[in-house]
């Protein structure tokens, strides 16, 4: 098979890209080794940022001042009236809430006016607050950036792309066959016993933290980072409700909130609470949580909630002291494209650039738009991830005791 660029890597980083460029006419196809987003993008909280999370120190960041067009350009392809269509990705919400716990100075009102953020927080008067923060003290703000089932948002994708996804083996289903140049002429896949060489142009490996070992199997090698977290996850009879607890210039804690498959509600909960909790063991870390909900959200109930925990890393492009990029990461070697987004919200720059590079950097032109592969009409398509509270094992109750599966009240 001949194309343009193999993709190798499903998360939103590849996602993006494949549809890009399928949209421009590249031929182009993406391959996965194992379920699209597995790693971070379906474990990720959804939240489409627009900036003011990287201003609360009062400066527009190098990162708030690239993320602050990314609400607007993905709000549009959310409800259809731009290109890719997402609309049938489940919104969980089309905005957050900004708490405080102490009664200080309206500060993140002041800052997204000074910082001229395109999303900036409206202070919500006491009586229009939703009932979970009610008994908070400090000022409470909404803020449109919009919160996404990201299971949904991998599943549109899965569909818009269908015929150009490639499952392969998870071990060895992937060989990167270069010359001496270095130049990369073609990708062997392999798949249950089959194999297939696909001869390209260019390589984009968005492999996430697969990356690292891509790049080292083809003499590539790139300093890239992991930055680790250890999320809670917290299930039963909880209100759907998307918020960051602010406490000076941090992100105490980040709540977003999905459905379990019985229609229950499940909160992720990340930001300080889960980069500290890297250190903690799981029913350490519970109890933590348990305290900070009960401390941060005083109205909330937590005697019937089950809790989890899970690690997981954040792949990015080493930077200086381990600190997060600011933007999207595009490494080339030769004509292999290596990419970190950064940032879920960053996948639409991220795809713009890639395709920008293929064209300048590359000189591949486009020009195909209704090339469709016939050697793929038999080849498996991969899978959605699972999303992570389907995945763990052990739930405890707040005090960080494991509960037997049969005493568990959700599923
Ligand atoms: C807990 C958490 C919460 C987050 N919350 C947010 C948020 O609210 N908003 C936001 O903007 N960002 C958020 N992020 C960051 C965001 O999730 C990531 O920046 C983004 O999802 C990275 O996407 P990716 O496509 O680069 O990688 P991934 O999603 O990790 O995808 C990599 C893909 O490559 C595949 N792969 C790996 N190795 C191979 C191989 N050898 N061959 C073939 N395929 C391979 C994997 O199976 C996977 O499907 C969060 C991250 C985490 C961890």
């Amino acid at each position: 098979m001949e194309v343009d660029v193999v993709i190798v890597g499903g998360g939103i980083a590849g996602l993006w890209t494949l549809d890009h460029l399928r949209r421009q006419g590249y031929r182009a196809v993406l391959v996965e080794n194992r379920a699209l987003g597995h790693g971070q993008t379906v474990s990720s909280q959804g939240i489409i940022h627009g900036g003011l999370k990287y201003s609360l120190k009062g400066v527009l960041t190098a990162s708030a001042d690239e993320i602050r067009e990314m609400p607007v350009l993905w709000r549009d392809c959310l409800s259809g009236v731009a290109e890719p269509n997402l609309s049938k990705t489940a919104i969980r919400s089309h905005s957050c809430y900004l708490w405080q716990t102490r009664a200080l100075a309206s500060q993140a009102g002041m800052l997204g006016a000074q910082l001229n953020l395109r999303v900036k927080p409206k202070e919500i008067p006491e009586a229009q607050r939703p009932e979970i923060l009610r008994q908070t003290p400090g000022h409470v703000y909404r803020l449109d950036e919009q919160v996404l089932s990201p299971a949904s948002l991998l599943e549109c994708f899965r569909s818009r792309l269908a015929g150009y996804l490639m499952k392969v083996d998870e071990a060895d289903g992937i060989s990167l066959e270069q010359e001496k140049s270095g130049q990369i002429n073609s990708v062997v896949l392999r798949e249950n016993g089959r194999e297939l060489t696909v001869h390209c142009r260019a390589v984009v490996l968005s492999a996430g933290a697969g990356n690292a070992l891509l790049s080292k199997e083809s003499g590539r090698e790139h300093a890239m980072q992991l930055r680790p977290l250890h999320m809670t996850l917290a299930r039963g009879p909880l209100p759907m409700f998307q918020g960051h607890c602010i406490d000076g210039a941090k992100t105490r804690l980040t709540v977003t909130s999905d459905y379990l498959r019985d229609g229950r509600t499940v909160w992720q909960l990340g930001g300080n609470l889960a980069e500290q909790g890297t250190k903690q063991q799981a029913d350490e870390l519970i109890r933590h949580a348990a305290a900070e909900l009960q401390e941060t959200l005083p109205a909330i109930d937590l005697d019937e909630v089950e809790f989890a925990t899970y690690r997981i890393d954040r792949a990015e492009k080493q930077v200086r002291l381990g600190l997060r990029p600011d933007s999207p990461q595009i490494l080339r070697h030769g004509n292999a494209l290596t990419c970190w987004p950064t940032k879920l919200a960053f996948a639409p720059r991220c795809a713009e650039r890639i395709s920008a590079m293929l064209k300048k950097e590359l000189r591949i032109e486009a020009g195909d738009d209704e090339w469709k592969p016939d050697e793929l009409a038999d080849w498996n398509m991969p899978a959605v991830a699972a999303a992570p509270w389907e995945t763990v094992e052990t739930w405890y109750t707040a005090d960080g005791t494991p509960i037997p599966s049969e005493l568990r009240r959700a599923s």
